[in-house]
């Protein structure tokens, strides 16, 4: 029956995140597989076809977009690519899940929306942090008013890049290299998501601590000023590799506490204080966090809902990226861009 045939997906991109994370989570469902890769090497392409077993491999976007075989398309190049990619893709009438950051304009990700809007097709952003069990209770337990008005929130995400990983993003500033475009994009994500508020501006200070070179970043911290007056404060770094994660929010008759929360696996706990009551509060059963995400993609698709994060959400997302690079370099606060 053809209302039980699996959605298929191609990958736009050679990369780790898909090889670790997205192949097993768009297998893992019942509905949907894995069968094209296309990168800019064939063969790139086909090895990494056989070593993630997809059946399909190319060296070229055109005949990639050609194959009628699939419909989704999940795009996790470098992200300088992102935009043009983006826009084949919709024209050729598949639905896109692109990584986060978006792009590297603001400009270029409005593009990259509309093009999708215009060619009715899904547009998602991969921001996996809102799928995690940890953040979408802190998200209900604020929204219920268990720790009354939000005052301030803090953002510990400094990490140490593994080995691995340590290429484009240190040394590339044409691929948007750097911690801010990594890594303050998801905290940017994150508290829009827990809060259910936007960023009104941003000051911020980075600096490079031994990885980054080319003029890029290793590491930031900084205050965002969300529009209801939340102060949330953040420190990204790719150098850091003792301190764990962390993310708290603190109002007017209580705090959460979040320990080990910032990260790509379905860890980490929350704790509720107040005055001298401190206690761990109850989380459902922990789901994989691309599994969520490819989950709610899937159903945005079929017509159920929106993905776990919009293309407006990668767009609002990057626009804070955007303001804390330019208050890193011009050391003034900066307003975020939101039309
Ligand atoms: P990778 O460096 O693994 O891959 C990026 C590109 O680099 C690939 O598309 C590939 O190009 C090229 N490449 C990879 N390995 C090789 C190699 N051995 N030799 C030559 N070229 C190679 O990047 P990541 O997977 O770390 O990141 C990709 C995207 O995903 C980025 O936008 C990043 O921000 C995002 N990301 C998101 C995460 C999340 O949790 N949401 C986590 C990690 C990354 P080609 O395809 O042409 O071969």
């Amino acid at each position: 029956m053809e209302s039980d045939k699996k959605l298929a997906w191609g990958l736009i991109g050679a990369s780790d995140i898909a090889s670790t994370r997205m192949i097993p989570a768009i297998n893992a469902q019942p509905d949907s597989h894995v069968v094209a890769v296309m990168s800019s090497n064939l063969k790139r392409a086909q090895k990494y076809a056989v070593d993630n077993n997809i059946s399909r491999a190319y060296g070229s976007l055109d005949d990639f977009l050609n194959d009628p075989e699939f419909e989704v398309v999940y795009i996790s190049t470098t992200n300088e690519l992102h935009l043009s990619q983006t826009l084949a893709a919709a024209r050729a009438g598949k639905h896109v899940l692109v990584e986060k950051p978006l792009a590297l304009t603001y400009e270029d990700a409005l593009q990259m929306i509309e093009s999708c809007k215009n060619a009715d097709v899904i547009m998602g952003t991969n921001h996996h942090l809102r799928n995690a069990i940890t953040h979408r209770k802190l998200h209900d337990l604020v929204a219920d008013g268990a720790i009354g008005r939000p005052l301030a929130a803090r953002v510990f995400h400094a990490v140490y890049l593994p080995p691995r990983l340590q290429g484009w993003r240190l040394n590339k500033p044409e691929a948007g290299g750097g911690v801010i475009l990594d890594i303050t994009v998801h905290d940017a994500d994150t508290l829009r998501f827990i809060l259910n508020d936007e960023v009104e501006d941003v000051i911020a200070r980075s600096t490079e601590q031994g990885l980054a070179s080319s003029g890029l970043e290793d590491a930031v911290m900084g205050v965002m000023y969300f529009r209801n007056g939340v102060l949330a404060q953040f420190h990204d770094a790719f150098t850091v590799a003792h301190a764990g994660t962390g993310l708290e929010i603190h109002g007017t008759e209580g705090s959460l506490v979040g320990e080990s929360v910032m990260t790509q696996d379905p860890i980490g706990r929350i704790t509720v204080k107040r005055g001298s009551l401190s206690e761990e509060v109850k989380l459902e059963a922990a789901e994989d966090l691309y599994i969520r995400s490819v989950y709610n993609f899937n159903q945005a698709v079929k017509g159920n809902g929106q993905p776990s994060a919009t293309g407006e959400d990668g767009l609002k997302s990057l626009a804070v990226g955007l303001a804390v690079l330019e208050s890193a370099k011009t050391g003034h606060q900066v307003k975020v861009r939101h039309q």
